[in-house]
């Protein structure tokens, strides 16, 4: 048995079968896994189900922005649609987590483009797995007259906008970064909204 694993063998499959799910998902390990499936087998009837439908539903009717790739409900995220947003400035991101991120900051008013991932060559991530081509084609097709880089400060997100910096200098687009200050090797996901906030404000020029 693996360390840190629970020896399984005394309960049922079902049961078994959800502890070993649960346990799969960041952040869970088999003893919380093990708590929760308890918790759900206490649980009313209601409470379980509408737990499993919200995991169906959120794979089903989910799907990414055909403009920006946020995650949205439909063709264009809430984002895109709204044309009270600065429709000059795109910020660029990793995840869909880092928009939930910066909206929380409060700060900013432009759209995004997601990048869905950064350059990990040893993890086999290149180029062509994240979607650069497609802010290529946004910035030769849209009004964007600043292009904010906010890939995480550690060494795959700023490699990640070192390409992106290079590929869309031919296009004459003004390009910011992040302000410094933001923990370094960390995620943006994890930055406070008033870091965040400050190091929008203080982007500086590329
Ligand atoms: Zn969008």
């Amino acid at each position: 048995m693996a360390p840190g694993s629970l020896d399984q063998s005394f309960v049922v499959e079902p049961v078994a079968r959800l502890i070993e799910e649960l346990s799969r998902l960041p952040g869970i390990g088999p003893k919380t896994a093990s708590r929760l499936t308890f918790f759900l087998l206490r649980a009313d009837e209601a409470q379980s189900r509408a737990l499993a439908e919200a995991i169906v539903d959120v794979k089903a009717q989910v799907a990414l922005c055909s403009r920006c790739f946020n995650i949205t409900v439909g063709d264009l995220c809430p984002v895109c649609l709204d044309t009270a947003r600065d429709q000059a400035k795109v910020c660029v991101v990793e995840e869909p987590l880092d928009v939930l991120a910066i909206e929380r900051s409060g700060v900013y008013r432009g759209l995004y483009h997601v990048l869905h991932g950064h350059l990990a060559p040893l993890d086999g991530v290149y180029r062509e797995h994240l979607k650069i081509e497609e802010l290529l084609d946004r910035a030769r097709s849209e009004p964007i007259d600043e292009v904010i880089l906010a890939t995480n400060p550690n060494t795959e997100g700023e490699a990640t906008a070192f390409l992106i910096h290079r590929e869309l200098t031919p296009l004459g687009v003004r390009m910011t970064r992040l302000a410094r200050g933001l923990p370094t090797g960390g995620d943006l996901e994890w930055a406070d909204a008033d870091t965040l906030g400050s190091a929008l404000e203080g982007r500086r020029e590329l």
